[in-house]
């Protein structure tokens, strides 16, 4: 598989915020966010060739009690569900992270769906691929209805976002206390900026706040 990156770090989103866990960050990725904060593993991959096996290894070497398979797009990789799978075995607690834009049936105990919204449209050749990519929620549904144990992420750049994030909310059926609001922004600085206005909106519409340690105390980049 490509893999942009292995580390140990604490978890920096989502009702598991704060917990230290090992990172696997494949590289790859069928969207093209506008703000993405992992170009390396997107927009220009890159990597090494690491087999499943080496990668279950590490991950048991690690000696973390949490495992978040990330990247990119985790679920573009073929061997993916060969990976869950051997994590899962470890009797370790996977998250896997992914945007829903296409299904695999994989094994974890959380699944962190991060859909995207019109804020994430990039210009260009891709701007047609990724708003149709984005918008189709077939494969999200699909997700959430093979992981009762899930969560949903969504990355907030303006207060003016509310009605497409409820309609995306309702479309998907998720339970409020499912949804996660946080502040786009890839420095300290740009996520504290935003951070009051998302609050203010998780309070507004019912959604929980989460916070994005790997920018606010870590600073962002690779490795955290
Ligand atoms: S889905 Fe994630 S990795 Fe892919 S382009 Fe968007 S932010 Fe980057």
């Amino acid at each position: 598989m490509l893999v942009a990156e292995c580390f140990s770090s604490l978890q920096g989103e989502g009702g598991l915020a704060g917990t230290p866990s090992f990172f696997i960050r494949l590289a790859g990725c069928n969207l093209r966010c506008r703000w993405c904060d992992t170009p390396y593993a997107s927009h220009l991959p890159e990597g090494t060739q690491v087999g499943v096996e080496e990668l279950v290894n590490l991950v048991a070497e690690s000696g973390r009690r949490h495992v978040v398979l990330t990247g990119g797009e985790p679920l573009v990789q073929r061997d993916v569900s060969v990976l869950t799978a051997g994590i899962v075995r470890l009797g370790l607690h996977l998250t896997v992270e992914t945007a829903g834009t296409v299904f695999r049936e994989v094994e974890c105990n959380l699944l962190s769906l991060s859909p995207k919204t019109s804020s994430s449209d990039p210009q260009g050749p891709w701007s047609e691929r990724h708003r149709r990519r984005r918008e189709n929620l077939v494969p999200a549904r699909r997700l959430l209805r093979c992981h009762p144990e899930h969560q949903v992420k969504l990355v907030v750049q303006d207060e003016l976002e509310s009605e497409e994030i409820c309609a995306l909310v309702k479309a998907l059926g998720v339970e409020p206390a499912r949804v996660l609001l946080m502040p786009e922004g890839a420095t300290a600085e740009a996520v504290a900026a935003r951070a009051p206005m998302v609050a203010e909106m998780c309070l507004r519409l019912g959604f929980r706040y989460s916070p994005r340690l790997q920018v606010e105390l870590l600073g962002g980049g690779r490795g955290v």
